[in-house]
Formats: structure tokens, sequence, C-alpha cells
């Protein structure tokens, strides 16, 4: 493999971090995937965070954890990962800038799963017509209708990814921010997109049935996709094989060692499951790191 990466690290929160931080110092060559901003810890107040005193913003903490990452000589990108490819020896992944870099071992620390809308009708609808992830219920809507709701890559990506299944696809945004190439295939595919407006309500008795958008308009339908963010971690993971909490199929099931089910490939943070807190990312995050590294510099042995 050429210009392959020892250890890819997917997520910019305090969990791929830490990951980084002890994959680098393990003298591997790391990259740091993700964006500080999208990290849970971003807008919060930290104040139960051992050995830190006061009250610290979950900015100013990151972008130390991201200055330190760089210090210790880890490659970082402001990207989000579209696509996870096995290859015969490690993975490759496609980011939304078009950009594919290969490497020998992959961390999840992607943060919880699934971002609200928070609007009316959303939870009672959940599993009759609403969903959040577009790889796991594509093939529930052949020849229906469909919607996804949001800004970024994971909607543009799932609103393309479903033409391939509904025989009408809508995508509602409030403002589209992705690469040029993503947005490009939308101009070029039979999307019909709704900008500059939001959902304020998901309406139906049984099943999903239409739309009501905040413009006032309502757009009837089968199904609607809530794609938040970047592409969520169970589709990224399913497309690999990695096993899936079994209780709340939400999280990604891992050992001790943070190992998932498929060589090479780890977990961190929030994605493995409760507490939601920056101590267990961080932890998980270091022993992560190292694991990673270590499966990294054995592969590289056998390869030489
Ligand atoms: C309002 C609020 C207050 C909180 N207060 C506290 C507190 O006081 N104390 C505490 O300990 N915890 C607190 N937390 C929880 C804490 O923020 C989280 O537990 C922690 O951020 C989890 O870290 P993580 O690294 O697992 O995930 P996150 O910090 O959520 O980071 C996820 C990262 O993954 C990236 N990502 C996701 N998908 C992709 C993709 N496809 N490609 C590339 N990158 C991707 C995102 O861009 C982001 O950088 C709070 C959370 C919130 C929301």
């Amino acid at each position: 493999m050429s210009q392959v990466k020892d250890v890819i690290i997917i997520g910019a929160g305090p969990a791929g971090i830490q990951a980084a931080i002890h994959a680098v110092r393990k003298k591997c060559d790391v990259l740091l995937l993700g964006r500080i901003e999208r990290s849970a810890l971003y807008s919060a107040h930290v104040e139960n965070y051992a050995c830190v005193e006061g009250v610290k913003s979950g900015e100013e903490l990151l972008q130390t954890g991201i200055d330190q990452v760089k210090r210790f000589g880890a490659a970082v990108m402001d990207d989000d990962v579209l696509k996870i490819h096995v290859l015969d020896e490690g993975y490759s992944l496609e980011l939304e800038s078009g950009i594919s870099i290969s490497t020998r071992s992959i961390i999840f620390a992607t943060g919880t799963a699934r971002k609200k809308l928070k609007v009316p009708g959303e939870k009672r609808l959940f599993g009759r017509g609403v969903s959040y992830c577009v790889d796991c219920d594509a093939n529930f809507y052949r020849n229906a209708t469909v919607a996804v709701v949001g800004n970024a890559s994971a909607a543009i990506d799932g609103a393309l990814t479903l033409t391939g299944y509904a025989s009408k696809v809508y995508l509602i945004n409030q403002k589209l921010v992705a690469s040029q190439e993503l947005l490009d295939k939308l101009k070029g595919s039979d999307v019909e997109s709704f900008d500059g407006t939001w959902v304020t309500e998901i309406q139906g008795d049984d099943d999903v049935k239409s739309l009501l958008l905040e413009n006032g308009e309502q757009i009837a339908l089968d199904g609607v996709f809530i794609e938040l963010g970047a592409k969520g971690a169970m589709e990224l993971a399913l497309e690999i094989g990695v096993q899936l909490d079994m209780d709340t199929m939400s999280h990604i099931d891992t050992n001790k060692k943070t190992e998932t089910n498929v060589a090479g490939v780890y977990a961190a943070g929030d994605i493995t499951g409760h507490p939601y807190q920056m101590a267990k990312a961080v932890g998980e995050g270091c022993v992560a790191g190292m694991e990673a590294a270590n499966f990294a510099r054995k592969q590289k042995r056998q390869e030489s």
C-alpha cells in the first residue's frame, strides 16, 4: 500500500484527540479526522473533569487538545468520512473533500449516534417512517416518496443513495455546507431540494404521511430520514462489518481493549455507550490509541 497511515481516528472530540496523542507517541503515522465544532463538548462547560480546576469551556479544551495533537506530530484534517472500504491489508477511507486515504487501523471516536430534529411527530413516528439511518432502512422505501433532512455531507450522501431505491427524493435544508464535489453530484441527480427552509412537524397517525415546512408548505411522503451532521458512525461501522451493541443497536460493541469484532478497528468515547462523559471518552481514547498503534506496528513488521 502506498502512503498508508498507521492509524486513522474518525472524530475530533476528547476520545479522538486522546487516541491521537497516544498513538502518535508510539511513533506511528497518525491522522485525526473531524471537526471540533461538531463535538458534543464544543458548547459545554466542564467542571467535573479531574485535575482541571474551575469551569472550562469545551471549545477551549478541544482547541488545546488539537494543538497538542499537532505538536506531537499527528496530522489533523477538518474532513468527514463518507465511506470505508476493506482492502486486502487495512482500509481505505473516502473523505467528503474527495480524497481517499488508506490505513492499517481505524479508531471510531464519532460521538453519539443520532442528532434529533426535535419537532412534533419525530419521536412518535420513529420506526414508522422516521429513520436516522439511510443505509439501514433505504431498502424499505423502494418506489416510495421520501425526504432527507439535513445541511451537511450525511444528508446529501443519504439523498443520493436513496435515489437508487425511492421513486422520489426530497432534500430539506437550511443551507448546504459540503464539498463542491458532493454539491455537483447533487446538482446532477434527481433529488429535489427545498433550500432555505426547515421541517416544523412530521405528520401522520400510524405512519408518516407528510412533512410541514416552516415556509408553510406540506409535502406528502412515506418516509423521512433525519441526517444531521456528518455521516453517522453506525453506517460507516456497518459498512465494514463492525458489530453493534445488541441491546441498543446504537453503540459499537467493544472489549476492554476497545477492540471491535473487526481486526484493526477500535472504538472509543460516547460511541461505545454510557456514561456520556469526557472522562470516559478520554480513558477509552487512551486505550484505543495505544492498541491501534500496537496493531499497526505489528502489521508493518509483517509487511516488511
Ligand atoms: C451540553 C453538553 C454538556 C456536557 N457537559 C459535560 C460535562 O460537564 N462533563 C463531561 O464529562 N461531559 C459533558 N458532556 C458530554 C461530553 O461532551 C461527551 O461525553 C464527549 O464530548 C464525548 O466525546 P467523544 O469524543 O466520544 O465524541 P464527541 O465529542 O461528540 O466528538 C465526536 C467527533 O466525531 C466527529 N465525527 C462524527 N462523524 C464523523 C464522520 N463521519 N467523519 C469525521 N468525523 C466525524 C465529529 O465531527 C466530532 O469531532 C456534555 C455534553 C453536552 C452536549
